[in-house]
């Protein structure tokens, strides 16, 4: 429906707190997103809304906090992470 963004999740598998986790990646934005928030994009589509990360550090963090329940069942407003802003990659 949308065309604005067609992203291409790749789904990564890494290792967080010694559990093999899943981890969207989309080679488009080059983007990590967090599947807690948005496990859409485990099936391909486009979270309504998630938190999307830079690199793979911040997003494993983001996703050591759900273990710790900061954000628990709290209606999660709009975590808007600046997804405009490109940071130089070098
Ligand atoms: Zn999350």
């Amino acid at each position: 429906m949308s065309s604005r963004w067609v992203p291409k999740w790749e789904i990564q598998k890494i290792e967080i707190n010694n559990r093999e986790e899943s981890i969207c990646y989309d080679t488009e934005t080059k983007l990590y997103a967090c599947p807690k928030c948005g496990p859409e994009c485990l099936k391909g589509g486009i979270p309504r809304s998630s938190s999307y990360f830079f690199n793979k550090d911040d997003l494993i963090n983001h996703f050591l906090a759900h273990k710790y329940l900061i954000w628990e069942k709290k209606k999660p407003k709009e975590i808007e992470e600046e997804e405009e802003e490109e940071e130089d990659e070098e």
